[in-house]
């Protein structure tokens, strides 16, 4: 088979990358997905939550900044105009101790630089967090009141129907191996035998995109490790009446580990989550994917990063605290009642949808941005992780510029087909 633009990866990324070069390219696109559906991964598991930028420094995380700001109008608009999960609940983001207020106070001013109206936050001190959430403890807090409750899996289905309208076609069931250059392009070699060949090919791979970057001897000076996120239900019936999405601000800022937070999903569903458990494979959604796997990825190439990791004692001790949230309840329930104590480990009645995030290590530890590292045949995202579903419309827009300012789209004309989302347009970037 042959195709102009193949997009590896059906996830919200591959999904929305393929309705923008549809909607404004004159070129044949085919979103190659390993699963037999697309969203099925990452886009479908997670918190659900389209955050406002708040949280997100200005200058290290620049664009996930602009993307999740930018992207929050275009995800309103299709949630309302195609009757999708869309409520803005509000999220607190609490210091459950005093001195992490200055975190708090810092929101403030990154939120109003990532170009937040003023009338969608409010910074709390104790009393004004408990008039609004009476059960929660804190010496204050963000309130972020447009962040809202989603499904991501639906949202993203609804922009694959519509780059299927525009012309963009599917390839499921199809797991890219192996990547071969050919005359004038390449050659995706596919797990279950076949292949197809592309004159550029866009890696929106998800936990599996650093391995196809590897393959084609870019980003070779980085490396990843797999976190599983697991959620608990909270009992219907029982539990603290909390209306809002209660996060905490992070305590090791430099690893990323949060604790988990109490969400409230579109449907009213309650839960807590997600931790971070380190596991050997993307997809190990249960276990740990096995101590040689684990060894394995611990071992693989580039081993300096992670060796680096490794002889640090915080993360050696927070990698153990998240194991032991993973194998027990109480200790799980522990890390939210710092917060909500009222939340006891029998309300907690069975687990949620648990995902992975694949987190990209540099020299410098932790990698804060998405990186796209490029050749003259391809574009690769790297660490798209949170909040990568609320920025994904905007990110890709931002991706198809970048493939034009590469050369990637080179005789591919310009056209407008008439999508839903218009480029640079109200609520469409
Ligand atoms: C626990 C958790 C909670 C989160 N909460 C939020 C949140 O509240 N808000 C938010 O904005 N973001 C959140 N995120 C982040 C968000 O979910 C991700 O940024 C986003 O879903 C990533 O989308 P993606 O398309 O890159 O990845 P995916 O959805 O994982 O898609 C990648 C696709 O590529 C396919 N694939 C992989 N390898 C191959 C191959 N070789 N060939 C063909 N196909 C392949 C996979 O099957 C998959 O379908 C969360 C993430 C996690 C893990």
């Amino acid at each position: 088979m042959r195709t102009d633009i193949a997009v590896v990866g059906g996830g919200v990324l591959g999904i929305a990358t393929a309705y923008w070069l549809r909607a404004t390219r004159d070129c044949d696109v085919t979103l190659l997905e390993r699963d037999a559906e697309v969203a099925t991964e990452t886009t479908l598991r997670n918190t659900g939550v389209v955050h406002r930028p708040y949280y997100l420094d200005p200058v290290k995380r620049a664009l996930f900044a602009r993307t999740a700001g930018r992207s929050y109008a275009m995800w309103r608009r299709l949630a309302e105009r195609y009757g999708l999960p869309w409520v803005e609940r509000g999220t607190l983001m609490v210091a459950p101790e005093e001195d992490q207020m200055k975190e708090v106070e810092e929101y403030g001013r990154w939120a109003q630089e990532n170009g937040m109206e003023r009338a969608e936050y409010e910074v709390l001190d104790a009393a004004g967090c408990r008039g609004i959430e009476p059960e929660v403890r804190c010496a204050g807090a963000f309130l972020s009141k447009t962040d809202t409750s989603t499904d991501f899996a639906s949202l993203a289905r609804k922009v694959w129907e519509l780059a299927e309208g525009l012309g963009a076609r599917l390839l499921a069931s199809s797991e890219v191996s192996k990547v071969v250059r050919t005359r004038d392009g390449l050659e995706l070699g596919l797990g279950g035998g076949g292949s197809v060949e592309c004159r550029v090919m866009v890696n929106a791979a998800g936990g599996s995109s650093l391995d196809l970057a590897h393959e084609m001897g870019l980003a070779a000076g980085y490396t990843d490790l797999h976190f599983r996120g697991e959620y608990w239900e909270v009992d219907p019936d029982a539990g603290p009446s909390v209306g809002r999405n209660i996060y905490s601000v992070a305590r090791h800022a430099e690893f990323n580990f949060l604790d988990p937070h109490f969400i409230v999903r579109p449907d009213g569903r309650r839960e807590v989550g997600p931790n971070a458990v380190l596991v050997a494979r993307p997809d190990a959604y249960e276990g740990s994917g096995g101590v040689p796997g684990m060894l394995g990825k611990i071992l693989e190439r580039p081993v300096g990063p992670k060796l680096r990791l490794f002889s640090n004692t915080t993360f050696l001790s927070l990698v153990a605290d998240e194991w032991m949230s993973s194998l027990s309840k109480k200790a799980m329930c522990g890390r939210v009642r710092r917060f909500i104590p009222a939340l006891a480990p029998d309300m907690l009645v069975r687990r949620g949808l648990a995902g992975v995030r694949s987190s990209l290590i540099g020299d410098d530890g932790f990698v804060p941005e998405a990186l796209t590292p490029s050749d003259d045949r391809s574009l690769h995202v790297l660490n798209f992780n949170s909040p990568g579903a609320t920025g994904a419309p905007a990110f890709s827009e931002h991706l198809v510029g970048l493939m034009e300012e590469k050369g990637l789209l080179q005789g591919f004309a310009a056209r407008t087909r008439g999508g839903f989302w218009e480029r640079g347009g109200p609520g469409g970037g």
